[in-house]
């Protein structure tokens, strides 16, 4: 499987790192070292001062699909969970500034934890209009709600599907909110779609 990484997808985020907005979805990719084992903690690694947190809502496809049109999106996955897309935004600074590809700072291992718990679409409301967040400590860090993007599930999966084709299992990270910022050490993280608590993951 494959893990799909959309960035830039939220105006204000872009924003906040000083990014232009993208006219097209970007995406990267993460491999499945990044995926972190059920109840294990996100290990803080050496080679960074500065990793961040990124709260983004996950899709998993369900269908094998390549060329995918926007109008039948919508039938190549079943369910949204929570990730992260942790980021270490030092060394993204780095290869921003040399033009290199960002890997480094955003596929190491562990670099992709996704909540446990999946919930069918069938149970949501309206995808466009999906509330959630992250509190650290009990505080709360990002709310974000997927009225906010500028590229829908859809146009993702549209756009996407030209270049590479999509398998079942695969996941897509489809872009964080405002509010990221730094983790520590014994931070805990809780991420919850819609009140309905999702993710629950510790630093160390
Ligand atoms: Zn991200």
């Amino acid at each position: 499987m494959k893990i799909i990484c959309i960035g830039r997808n939220y105006a204000n985020h872009a924003k906040e790192l000083n990014n232009p907005l993208p006219k097209e979805p970007v995406f990267f990719f993460k491999p499945d070292t990044s995926l972190l084992p059920k109840k294990q903690p996100f290990f803080i690694p050496n080679f960074s001062n500065d990793i961040h947190y990124e709260t983004e809502i996950v899709i998993r496809i369900n269908k094998v699909g390549k060329n995918i049109q926007e109008r039948f999106a919508s039938k190549y996955y079943d369910e949204i969970g929570l990730g992260i897309d942790f980021t270490a935004r030092d060394l993204q600074q780095i290869c921003k500034t040399e033009g290199l590809p960002w890997e480094k700072s955003k596929s190491f291992d562990g670099s992709a934890p996704i909540g446990e718990k999946f919930i069918p679409i069938s149970q949501i409301a309206d995808l466009e209009k999906i509330n959630f967040n992250l509190l650290i400590n009990g505080e709360q860090r990002q709310i974000g709600n997927t009225s906010d993007m500028i590229f829908s599930f859809s146009s993702i999966i549209a756009h996407v599907s030209k270049f590479v084709t999509l398998k079942i299992g695969d996941l897509i990270f489809t872009g964080t909110p405002e509010g990221v910022g730094p983790i520590k050490i014994d931070d805990h993280l809780e991420g919850f779609i819609e009140n309905e608590k999702v993710l629950d993951l510790k630093i160390k």
